[in-house]
């Protein structure tokens, strides 16, 4: 499967706000947003000015790289949120929630989602008791998503789980640190998202 391998940062610098793409850099007077936030390239600090169509392509890519997925991979969630029930953004983003990958990074496993991409293709979590390296399975209430007792020494992930003590996890979920076992209390729901995030222009711009 493809992926960007660039500079993070110079994405979360595009979109003029943190994606939280690099772990415990994010939090830190290093971040790029923090010292130079203007877009990156010769022309970044020039005046920007975006058509409607401009803002609408904006918010997607944010979407897009916030969950580090591809064109194609957010389209095919898109669809599928919106043959469900309900206001198709608001959809787009609980089905972006469940995923496994994000699920991982938000029981605070991993200080990013990239690395619990990572790490859930190599094999180190269980899902319902069984080994799970999709990153793209989506979790449902009743699922527990636990560190394989093999993985349970890995630095990278009690690691993790230590720093992650300042980052909340979602009410959705729940996590026991000391046995590495989350589990998914519910589904998530919009107010759960509290990065900004207009989903409607994502819509208009699918809906072309
Ligand atoms: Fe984005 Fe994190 Fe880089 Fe800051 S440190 S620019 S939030 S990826």
């Amino acid at each position: 499967m493809a992926r960007y391998t660039g500079s993070v940062c110079r994405l979360c610098r595009r979109e003029g706000t943190k994606l939280f793409l690099k772990g415990d850099r994010c939090f830190t007077e290093k971040c790029a947003i923090e010292r130079r936030a203007y877009p990156p390239g010769q022309h970044g600090q020039g005046r920007a000015r975006f058509s409607d169509y401009g803002v609408q392509l904006r918010e997607k890519q944010k979407v897009k790289r916030m969950y580090g997925l591809l064109e194609k991979q957010l389209r095919k969630t898109f669809e599928a949120a919106s043959r469900m029930k309900g206001r198709t953004g608001e959809n787009l983003l609980m089905l972006l929630e469940r995923r496994l990958d994000n699920v991982v990074y938000r029981l605070g496993y991993t200080t990013s989602r990239a690395e619990a991409r990572q790490l859930v293709k190599h094999g180190h979590f269980r899902v319902n008791g069984k080994k799970a390296q999709t990153p793209s399975i989506l979790v449902k209430p009743g699922f527990t998503i636990e560190v394989r007792d093999r993985s349970k020494e890995i630095t990278r992930i009690a690691g993790a789980l230590e720093t992650a003590e300042g980052r909340a996890v979602p009410q959705w979920l729940e996590v026991e640190k000391a046995a590495m076992k989350g589990t998914v209390k519910a589904m998530p729901q919009r107010e759960d998202i509290t990065l900004p995030i207009d989903e409607q222009l994502i819509v208009e711009l699918y809906s072309r």
